[in-house]
């Protein structure tokens, strides 16, 4: 499965786009977190890989804009592990090792859309970063 960050524009916030692109290519489409108002809104989804292309197609035909999800990064020299991430996190992506080092479990991470973690560190050891260099991240971010 790839995670996709799908942003809605206040003009198709209420279109129920998408449920019409699940019936309209039967593709199962997992929703992992999402923050919608009546003004648009930012939705992260799970999409089979082999899916990936045909579902980014659709929902850009749509009026969506698909770009992968940002995740954190920690930097351990600032980092004084007081542990304000790790309660806050709501997956559970930040946990403290018994050294009291952090450790991040990007898979559980829900990144962009949560930050609450890069709000709440007081050294500002989180910072929000950009999925690496593949070809895929370059497919859904292209260079405009
Ligand atoms: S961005 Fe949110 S989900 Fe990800 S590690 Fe930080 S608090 Fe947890
Ligand atoms: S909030 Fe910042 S300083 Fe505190 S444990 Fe997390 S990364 Fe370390």
């Amino acid at each position: 499965m790839v995670r996709i960050l799908l942003r809605f524009s206040e003009n198709i916030v209420e279109q129920p786009i998408t449920a019409e692109i699940i019936l309209a290519l039967k593709v199962p489409i997992n929703i992992i977190a999402a923050h919608v108002n009546s003004k648009g809104g930012e939705v992260l989804a799970e999409v089979p890989d082999a899916a990936l292309e045909k579902v980014v197609t659709a929902y850009r035909e749509k009026g969506a804009t698909v770009s992968l999800p940002k995740l954190i990064e920690v930097d351990s020299e600032k980092c004084f592990s007081c542990g304000a991430c790790v309660a806050l996190c709501p997956v559970e992506a930040i946990t403290l090792a018994d050294d009291n080092s952090i450790v991040f479990n990007k898979e559980k991470c829900i990144g962009s859309t949560c930050g609450a973690c890069v709000e709440a560190c007081p050294a500002r050891a989180i910072k929000s970063v950009k999925q690496g260099n593949s070809e895929l991240a370059n497919d859904l971010n292209p260079k405009k």
